[in-house]
């Protein structure tokens, strides 16, 4: 079956206590044994929810993965896989990371003694380079935030692998709909389930899902899940599993509008670069075509004038709202070196858009508009 058609029914099973549709959501935080202390998969909802089993078999399904992990964020998610890491190991992490990711490897884990190199991981070379006899980890995003540099994950797959390191990709903005990392050759996948898969920016959550639920990775992820309990509500579980079956459907049609968009801010004469992997002129527009059945619903541009320029550019949008966060079904544009701060490392000039599902006709509209 097509994904489309397991995005509706996996997870949504008929309840066979009351025939319900739609799942009930189940509070319970314990869950009662038989006299002889039997159970029958439930025992407290830190290990276990009905409501999260649904979602995981539903997230596993998506990436194609034999298990998946549910969390409470996004960077919950990734902290479960640099737990499952040991003091003193070093990992090879992208120099464009998503922002709080790098905060937290910088600001935390560094204290507790993982090591990280930062590359530039749309060079296969560069990543070679920075491989030590200690690498357990290489950690891909693709395409990145907010630059949206695209990364060869067949390539760095079996680079980490010809060296005893895991290979992890962030998948949420390229979402399982266009990329499939596990199929090529990544062992875990993340996702800020909050951006895509949520897609109404009303839930917070995150989730890996694993190639192998035997690996040490998967198990040490599963422990650290149950026992660390970062884990969601079971009405989080309920939004993220009620947001997949039209997941397909919205980030095809956003995608749609977002290539148009990126196609006609390339002939604007106040725009100086526009970040796009479906644009021919992108510097890795090969190897994205070659991994990415379709370019996916964000996009960057760089307005000429820097700061000032690209802040009075999102000052005037009126279908765009100024916010931060993507994936939901309303435009967001964003000043990344803005929300970044001091720290940030991306051009001042650069505006984020995160496509939704308004007319394309309208977006473009609001864009011509404030641009003028
Ligand atoms: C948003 C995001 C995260 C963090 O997810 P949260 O749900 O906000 O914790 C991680 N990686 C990428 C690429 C993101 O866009």
């Amino acid at each position: 079956m097509k994904l489309e058609t397991l995005a509706v029914h996996t997870g949504h099973e008929i309840d066979p206590g009351t025939r319900a549709v739609s799942p009930p959501i189940v509070l319970s935080s314990t869950f009662e044994r038989e006299p002889n202390y039997a159970h029958d998969g439930h025992i407290y909802s830190r290990s276990s929810n009905p409501n999260r089993d649904a979602l995981e078999k539903a997230l596993a399904m998506l990436e194609d993965g034999q298990m998946a992990a549910a969390f409470a964020s996004g960077q919950a998610a990734t902290m479960s896989v640099l737990h499952a890491l040991n003091p003193g190991d070093h990992v090879i992490m992208p120099d464009e990371l998503y922002f709080a990711s790098r905060g937290l490897l910088d600001a935390h884990y560094a204290r507790w003694g993982l090591q990280a190199s930062y590359v530039d991981t749309a060079d296969v070379s560069a990543v070679r380079a920075a491989i030590r006899p200690n690498t357990k980890l290489l950690w891909i995003e693709t395409p990145s935030n907010p630059g949206l540099r695209v990364a060869d994950i067949a390539a760095l797959a079996e680079l980490a692998h010809a060296h005893g390191a895991v290979c992890a990709c962030d998948n949420t903005w390229a979402t399982p709909l266009f990329q499939q990392p596990l199929a090529l050759g990544a062992d875990v996948v993340t996702h800020s389930t909050t951006k895509f898969i949520g897609g109404h920016s009303d839930v917070l959550g995150g989730c890996v899902v694993a190639k192998d639920a035997a690996s040490e990775m998967a198990q040490r992820i599963r422990g650290y899940q149950q026992m660390g309990g970062a884990v969601p509500s079971p009405f989080d579980c309920w939004l993220l599993l009620r947001s997949i079956p039209s997941m397909p459907v919205r980030v095809r049609a956003q995608c749609a509008s977002a290539k148009k968009i990126a196609g006609w801010l390339m002939g604007h004469p106040r725009v100086e670069v526009v970040r796009y992997p479906g644009l021919p002129t992108h510097a890795q527009h090969a190897i994205a075509q070659k991994q990415m059945s379709d370019f996916g619903a964000m996009l960057s541009f760089e307005v000429k004038g820097g700061a000032q320029a690209a802040l009075a550019v999102a000052a005037k949008a009126r279908v765009f709202i100024r916010a931060t966060s993507l994936g939901g079904f309303e435009s967001l544009i964003e000043h990344r070196a803005s929300v970044e701060g001091p720290a940030t490392r991306t051009p001042q000039g650069l505006l984020r858009c995160s496509i939704g599902l308004e007319h394309g006709d309208d977006l473009i509209e609001d864009l011509r508009q404030a641009l003028e």
